[in-house]
């Protein structure tokens, strides 16, 4: 069964791909396993996916402890400023960096650990009130403040599309990630580097890689349904 879904998600990743002639090499997956057990994880792992996303620090690092040391973890979910520490010894990237007081954070923890974490920045693409990142308009003097903290290194721009019964209707906003980071990218900014745009999910990705994502975040495609309880 869920073999069965990988193997479903990478057949539409090759198809998105061949359609926005770009090389499937490019595009990343990750599979996001929040609420899901290493059971679970176990099987895809064992099917080749080296890189797996969680939303919530403390789960992340539950499961960081139990799954082979090998795998990338991606923090994808909104990152309380109390649960830096923890996360940066773990996390291979952080998608979701959305303010300055988490960044400085994120800069202060990392001093303490001597290493340097890689983070995207979150844009808030469809202005949504109800999702975090920050407005792309303000995201050249949020990436301008950033690039002075030396134990940060930024590496993309991450967002979240709204929930629509029609893919079509976010592409518009993925075009708009993709213009920004292209932009951002002439910009030349130090230490400012825009080589990951992390965007499409379950029902959305096909859109997300024909506008230009190199990383997509697929949760119940993989791994089916989350029941929260
Ligand atoms: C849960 C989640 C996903 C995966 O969503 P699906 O629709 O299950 O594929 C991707 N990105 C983020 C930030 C998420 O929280």
């Amino acid at each position: 069964m869920l073999i069965e879904n990988l193997g479903q998600v990478e057949k539409r990743i090759e198809e998105a791909c061949k359609k926005g002639k770009r090389k499937r090499e490019e595009v990343t997956l990750i599979a996001v396993s929040k609420t899901k057990p290493v059971s679970m994880i176990e099987t895809i792992y064992q099917a080749g996916v080296r890189e797996f996303g969680e939303n919530k620090v403390q789960e992340l690092c539950e499961k960081y402890e139990l799954m082979e040391k090998d795998i990338h973890w991606h923090m994808i979910g909104h990152l309380q400023r109390n649960k830096v520490r923890q996360v940066i010894e773990k996390a291979y990237l952080i998608h979701s960096v959305d303010s300055l007081r988490l960044a400085q954070q994120i800069e202060q923890e990392a001093a303490k650990l001597e290493k340097t974490v890689s983070i995207l920045v979150e844009v808030n693409v469809a202005k949504e009130a109800s999702k975090f990142g920050i407005m792309l308009e303000e995201t050249e003097n949020f990436l301008k403040e950033i690039s002075a903290f030396k134990h940060i290194s930024v590496q993309g721009l991450m967002t979240t599309a709204p929930f629509v019964e029609n893919p079509e209707e976010n592409r518009i906003y993925f075009r708009k990630l993709y213009q920004l980071s292209v932009d951002m990218k002439r910009k030349n900014i130090d230490n400012i580097n825009m080589q990951f745009l992390s965007m499409g999910m379950t029902n959305d990705f096909e859109v997300a890689i024909e506008e230009g994502a190199n990383i997509v975040r697929i949760g119940t495609g993989i791994f089916g349904e989350r029941n929260y309880l």
